[in-house]
């Protein structure tokens, strides 16, 4: 039974990880989050009761705050996902992508590095620093290829490069320092409690709403998509028996256009919803996002192999859970988007 720190645990990822480890495993999680924009609680009233959860409200540049959570907690293992993580906001307005993304990696690995230098016999040797990072920080591929482990860093937008950053410094932590660190680089996640500026759930929400559905350029880019609880399992597998100093891509093997991701929300909800007239009219194209890559793939064989994951999901499986759960959780969409969720962060947790 360990005590596992995890940082970002109210975002999207970090809650769908939060719920996976209180729900399935006899671990504890402490969730330390600043609660910014894309950090809602309510995406962990499941857990929230549960004595092996407990909530920090802290902002990971806050070195004093950060250490006192590691000495409070004394936790066996650190998961950390806290980053500003939107593309779209990073090209305008970086500042906060450094600040949270290589400042506030660097303040979380030197408080770790220090708890660590603190501990004795198996909690010391049994420690782990997991990272969790994106694909984005390896560039764009043309028609063929996938990343690997292997492939060069090649960011491109000031977010995949404020992550490039930090996966460089986890890196160094381990070489100079020896701090055990693993680290995971993954593909583009959807599934439920995703908010709403991501393109999955804003077109579902705009073809509920019959508002247009934007798409980049000519919408030919390619992503490849894994369904967020898919990558939960792969990271708390990583985090019990990924080897120390390496890194695992975790992708879904599933590469769509953009345009073939909007068709095929439309197609679902034609079904589960039919309107006047189908959904795919609605599709808008827009301006390119400057400096947008083209196309990203994952060969997830190493983790395959050995580790012994493998996604339940398809995408057409995944998805379909994902349009059906935004139809029928729209209290939680409400409370995200309508300031109601902003007003009740406010009364309950003021600036320290
Ligand atoms: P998210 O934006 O939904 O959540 C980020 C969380 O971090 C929020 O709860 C936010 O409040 C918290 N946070 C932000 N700044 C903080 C700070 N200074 N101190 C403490 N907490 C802070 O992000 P996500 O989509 O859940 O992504 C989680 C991690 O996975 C990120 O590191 C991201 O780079 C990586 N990732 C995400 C994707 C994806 O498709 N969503 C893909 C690859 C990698």
């Amino acid at each position: 039974m360990k005590k596992i720190l995890v940082t970002g645990g109210a975002g999207f990822i970090g809650s769908a990880l939060v719920r996976h480890i209180i729900g399935n495993t006899s671990d504890s999680v402490v969730n330390l989050d600043k609660l910014t924009y894309a950090g809602n609680l309510q995406s962990l009233v499941s857990v929230a009761d549960d004595p092996r959860y407990c909530f920090e409200h802290v902002d990971i540049c806050d070195a004093s705050e950060v250490a006192r959570v590691f000495e409070q907690h004394q936790p066996d293992a650190v998961m950390h996902l806290a980053a500003e993580s939107h593309v779209d906001r990073s090209i305008s307005g970086p500042a906060a992508f450094i600040q949270t993304n290589i400042v506030g990696t660097y303040t979380l690995l030197e408080a770790a590095r220090s708890y660590w230098g603190g501990l004795e016999g198996s909690k010391k040797a049994d420690f782990r620093f997991h990272h969790i990072s994106t694909d984005e920080v390896y560039g764009s591929l043309g028609e063929e290829g996938f990343f690997t482990e292997e492939t060069a860093y090649e960011p491109n937008s000031p977010y995949s490069a404020s992550k490039a950053s930090s996966d460089h410094l986890v890196r160094a932590w381990h070489h100079t320092y020896g701090l055990p660190v693993v680290t995971t680089n993954c593909s583009n996640n959807y599934g439920p409690y995703h908010f709403p500026e991501k393109l999955i759930p804003l077109v579902i929400l705009n073809a509920v709403n019959g508002k247009p559905l934007p798409i980049y350029g000519k919408g030919d880019n390619i992503r490849d998509w894994l369904y967020v609880e898919d990558h939960a399992r792969a990271l708390y597998l990583v985090m019990n028996r990924g080897r120390l100093g390496e890194t695992y891509n975790i992708g879904g093997w599933n590469e769509k256009t953009n345009l073939e991701v909007v068709q095929s929300i439309c197609a679902i909800l034609d079904e589960l919803r039919p309107a006047g007239a189908p959904h795919a009219n609605l599709i808008t194209y827009v301006k390119d996002r400057p400096g947008h890559d083209h196309r990203y793939a994952i060969n997830a064989g190493k983790i395959e192999h050995e580790l012994d994951w493998k996604p339940l999901e398809t995408f057409e499986t995944g998805l379909r859970k994902t349009v059906e759960w935004y139809l029928a959780n729209s209290g939680w969409v409400q409370g995200v988007i309508s300031g109601e969720y902003q007003n009740w962060l406010q009364q309950n947790y003021t600036e320290r």
